[in-house]
């Protein structure tokens, strides 16, 4: 690695050899290369028996929850040739890894020279075995036991002169159990600061759907995705971050369907896909998967929705060939405005706007037209933006107009991309609680819980960075790697009194940490969680809203790891000295904790008895019913303003992306089979036309910049990379490109960091 040791103590990665080789782009996606890929994998990471005994429990009913997306498992049969993908296979690897962080390696490294491992190294080191607390003087991770572990974080936490100085962050992998443990003894501690990782992803779309539809999640299930007449894709590249939803839109395809991806790229996953599971079609040449591609401009949905719904009034001619009048007036409010709304904007300014040409947004709204079984399946593309909530409501409005909502085959879809994000979320991990969910916590645990709402990310990170002594407790994650604006999150953490990970794996946020640092090693999803009331399971809850268990079946790594569950239980005994909660018998036996969700969330009645049931249970979806929980008990159109996306000379709008073999934070090689790049992740993609007109070759070394409320922000030394982009666009990998992403720009409402359309200029070294 190169090592500028300035750069890497401010919280940068360090930057790779030169080894990058660009080769052609994939036309198909997953079929023998994802199975080899997997393979190779396995057979790097993983002893061959833990490889054959997790591959036929994961995903499967009673098995353990691949601890990647969020992508529900099929109601009925699953595969008997496995029920998983590339990268589900990758993300066990790197948790059944046969390598192991033992004492003498942290004996062996001080956390400088750490800094300068890659990620990706840093995660093929292996798994944390025990308790560490970082030692200042030698500069190092040693050994100290859970009970004095547990002690340090105790005595901070009581000393603080005021709750809200500590923040507990959670990460989205984060079991039902622990996540409502944890929410419980965070708000028992006295403070509502729960920021998590869906602050960074899908609070756009929460926040979006409760507003027009009465509930923050998606209302289809994967049946309403097979008998879908039209599935449109909007920033969301499945291939990569959810790969088995191929699999349920092949099924679509099969049944019919049409679908139309809207993505700044085109990428290999929507074009045609290889599925494995069924090799006489992957033999035959598999399924091509988009009927049309929308090459949208960055941020250009808006403008591209308008268009589609503009053209789909003109085509109904007030006919209702295309508009569902009878759900319209049944079902919403607000479709008069919206109408002379539509009627009255400049329908060449939203093409324009849209960067996709009027033909294709012609072929789009005909393909529209007649049906009426329509899903908007979407991600971060349309999220993390300034106006991320506006994008999700124009979503919405389209759906509307269709009556696609709350019927077979039809609904809202967002993706998420960490497995149990959309669970720990239902359990009560909120910085901003509803009053109703803190009455009854008031209520069954007779005590006042804090009512003042807490931070989100990007609040916390400026607390923290404002504030020195702070403490900051993740539950899982990469915190640093994750945010927005590395160095200054950087700084943020530095600044902390103390900073806590609870983690299977080392990783940077380790490495830049507070005063005090200790890391707790917990148990992986695929280990079983022994407890003196015998093995456990825990529950979580997909993007469709399937709250299922998930048990885990090898031995654990380390006998010295703790489930968190029982992190989290002895953590709140330790620290709420005068708490009537008796949270050391939660660990022994996970049902009690179901009992104490039971009281509290609406929907989980009989848990213990439905999440035992194979498959588990859905919970209570209103706009999957037509009911629609909002102020006016219906759905909403509403009129959202186009963004103005004006570049000046020199600048281009830039959206951080995943490679193809990365998961979140967690990097599985330096490869991007798909986009045909290979062996470098510091690459900048970018219109051939642009370089042209900038004078920079395939290859150059560029500095990226971002000048956001005048503070500079360079991300040095990115190869440019000629790519099928629309002009004035780039792409780049996160967590590398992060450094640009300004920590005061944020989607209104939601707060979501604007991670897809960062201004950026380029300079050439
Ligand atoms: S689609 Fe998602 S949940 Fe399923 S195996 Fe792949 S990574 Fe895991």
């Amino acid at each position: 690695m190169s090592v500028n040791q300035n750069n890497l103590e401010l919280g940068a990665t360090p930057i790779e050899p030169d080894n990058l080789v660009l080769r052609n782009r994939a036309r198909k996606s997953a079929g023998l290369p994802g199975i080899t890929q997997a393979i190779k994998h396995v057979i790097r990471h993983m002893h061959t028996r833990s490889f054959l005994k997790t591959s036929f429990s994961m995903n499967q009913k009673g098995g353990f929850d691949c601890p990647g997306c969020a992508w529900p498992d099929p109601d009925d049969d699953r595969s008997r040739l496995g029920e998983f993908c590339e990268n589900g296979i990758k993300a066990i690897a790197e948790e059944v890894s046969k390598y192991k962080l033992d004492r003498v390696f942290f004996q062996q490294n001080t956390v400088s020279a750490l800094r300068a491992k890659s990620d990706y190294e840093l995660g093929k080191l292996g798994r944390l075995t025990e308790p560490l607390a970082y030692d200042r003087i030698v500069d190092k991770y040693l050994p100290v036991s859970w009970d004095q572990a547990f002690k340090l974080i105790a005595n901070e936490l009581i000393a603080l002169q005021d709750p809200n100085q500590a923040i507990f962050y959670t990460s989205g992998r984060t079991s039902n159990e622990a996540a409502y443990l944890y929410q419980l003894f965070v708000r028992c501690f006295g403070t509502n600061n729960l920021p998590d990782c869906s602050n960074m992803c899908h609070e756009s779309s929460g926040k979006g759907l409760s507003e027009t539809l009465g509930i923050g999640k998606g209302s289809v299930t994967l049946q309403d995705i097979y008998e879908a007449e039209v599935i449109i894709i909007m920033g969301q590249n499945p291939g990569t971050n959810h790969p088995r939803m191929l699999t349920a839109l092949e099924q679509c395809k099969t049944n019919g369907g049409k679908i139309i991806s809207v993505n700044p790229l085109p990428e290999a996953g929507l074009i045609h896909f290889l599925n494995p599971q069924k090799p006489m079609r992957m033999l035959t040449g598999g399924t091509a998967i988009a009927d049309l591609h929308l090459p949208v401009r960055i941020n250009g949905d808006v403008a591209l929705l308008k268009a589609i719904i503009y053209l789909l009034f003109k085509l109904d001619n007030s006919d209702g060939q295309c508009i569902d009048y009878e759900f319209i007036q049944k079902y919403t409010v607000g479709y008069d405005a919206f109408a002379k709304h539509i009627d009255d904007i400049d329908f060449a300014a939203c093409v324009e706007a849209s960067g996709v040409t009027e033909n294709l947004i012609q072929e789009a709204a005909a393909l529209l037209c007649n049906r009426q079984k329509v899903i908007v399946c979407w991600a971060m593309g349309l999220t993390q933006h300034e106006n991320g909530v506006n994008n999700i409501k124009e979503i919405v409005n389209l759906l509307l107009l269709k009556g696609a909502i709350g019927k077979p085959g039809a609904g809202t879809c967002p993706v998420r991309g960490h497995s149990n994000v959309q669970g720990d979320r239902t359990v009560g991990i909120w910085e901003a609680p509803p009053e109703k969910f803190l009455e009854k916590l008031d209520e069954v645990y007779n005590t006042k819980m804090p009512r003042q709402h807490g931070f989100a990310v990007v609040d916390a990170i400026q607390d923290m960075h404002k504030n020195p002594g702070r403490i900051f407790v993740a539950l899982g994650g990469n915190f640093l790697s994750a945010a927005p604006d590395t160095y200054y999150t950087a700084k943020a953490l530095k600044n902390c009194g103390m900073t806590v990970s609870i983690s299977t794996k080392l990783n940077r946020t380790h490495l830049i940490h507070g005063q005090q640092s200790i890391i707790l090693p917990c148990l992986g999803r695929t280990e079983i969680d022994y407890q003196a009331q015998g093995p456990q399971f825990v529950s979580v809850e997909n993007s469709m809203g399937i709250v299922h268990s998930s048990q885990g079946i090898l031995t654990p790594c380390s006998d010295n790891l703790l489930s968190e569950v029982s992190i989290v239980s002895k953590l709140a005994n330790e620290t709420l000295v005068s708490d009537s909660i008796p949270w050391l018998s939660f660990m022994d036996n996970y049902d009690l904790i179901r009992d104490e969700i039971e009281q509290v969330i609406p929907g989980f009645e009989n848990y213990n008895q439905r999440v035992r049931q194979p498959g588990g249970f859905y919970l209570p979806n209103g706009a999957r019913e037509r009911k629609f929980n909002t102020s006016s008990g219906k759905a909403h159109f509403s009129i959202n303003e186009l963004p103005n996306n004006d570049l000046v000379q020199g600048q281009y709008e830039m959206m951080t992306i995943r490679s193809h073999d990365q998961f979140n934070t967690t990097i599985y090689g330096l490869d991007d089979r798909y986009r045909g790049i290979h062996q470098g992740r510091r690459v900048v993609l970018m219109n051939s036309v642009d370089m042209e007109l900038a004078q920079i070759k395939p290859f150059d070394e560029v500095n990226l910049v971002n000048n956001y409320n005048k503070r500079e922000r360079i991300a040095e030394r990115f190869k440019a990379v000629p790519y099928d982009i629309p002009a004035r666009c780039i792409a780049t990998y996160f967590p590398e490109a992060n450094i640009l992403v300004p920590i005061d720009k944020f989607a209104k409402s939601s707060k979501t960091p604007c991670s897809k359309r960062v201004i950026i200029t380029i300079k050439k070294i």
